[in-house]
């Protein structure tokens, strides 16, 4: 069997009487999207959280390309291979696109900016990062502060800043939210092409898109996986 990329072992979470997450059990294999979807409350983001290190689970682990990262904090995961898009605030506003890119590309690398190499001259990072952006479709807003995008944009420069991190998973909570028509259009298709980079668990209400990336779904209900299927199951 091939193994997992994200291997998430029965992860529980209480918040006092509240169990948002109860012996959750999932993976994320190379080259899938999966999603995750459940009423509001299911405890979808606890769950992200988890994976991603902001939250500490009460029980369970997860492993990343076979290494147990349970114990790993936030930054460390990223340095590992986890990125989660769709932190708004992640970005800022008064930089450009190019600029959040590359800061957010050397977020995830070990190496410490130096002095003497101002960081937004590192040819290296900067070829990544045009190329994440040119990927997205970005490539002629380079110069432009982030406060002058749509909203959609936004999102796509999310997608660019994960991308130039070169990570082992991706990890996104409700990306579509928000988007019109067009954008949750665009989105679906820039997400579409990126599962071959690297999978991605996704976590969703827009059920056309769900419908349209999946390859696999789970469905969260009160803090447990009730199901785990193909799209078509
Ligand atoms: P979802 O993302 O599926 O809408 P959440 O993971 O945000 O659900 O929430 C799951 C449950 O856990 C909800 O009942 C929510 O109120 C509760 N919850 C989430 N975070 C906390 C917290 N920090 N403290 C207490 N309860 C929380
Ligand atoms: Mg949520």
């Amino acid at each position: 069997m091939i193994e997992p990329v994200l291997d998430v072992r029965g992860l529980t979470k209480r918040f006092g009487a509240l169990v948002a997450s109860e012996d959750v059990s999932l993976d994320l294999r190379q080259g899938e999207i999966h999603a995750v979807i459940g009423p509001n409350g299911a405890g979808k983001s606890t769950l992200i959280a988890q994976i991603c290190g902001a939250l500490t689970p009460d029980a369970g682990s997860v492993h990343l390309a076979g290494r147990d990262i349970t114990g790993l904090s936030t930054p460390q995961r990223a340095r590992a291979g986890i990125a989660r898009t769709f932190q708004i605030s992640a970005l800022a506003m008064e930089n450009t696109v190019l600029q959040n890119t590359m800061l957010g590309a050397l977020g995830a690398t070990r190496r410490r900016p130096s002095l003497f190499r101002p960081i937004l001259r590192d040819q290296g990072l900067r070829d990544r990062a045009e190329a994440a952006l040119a990927q997205v479709g970005l490539a002629a807003h380079l110069q432009r502060p982030v406060a002058d995008l749509s909203h959609g944009q936004r999102r796509q420069l999310e997608v660019a800043v994960a991308l130039a991190q070169t990570p082992k998973a991706f990890v996104m909570d409700e990306p579509m939210a928000g988007l019109g028509t067009s954008g949750t259009h665009d989105l679906t298709t820039l997400l579409d092409g990126l599962r071959t980079q690297a999978p991605i668990l996704l976590v969703e209400h827009d059920m056309d898109a769900v419908f349209a990336l999946a390859d696999r779904i789970s469905v969260l209900v009160y803090g447990q996986i009730i199901a785990t299927g193909t799209a078509d199951d």
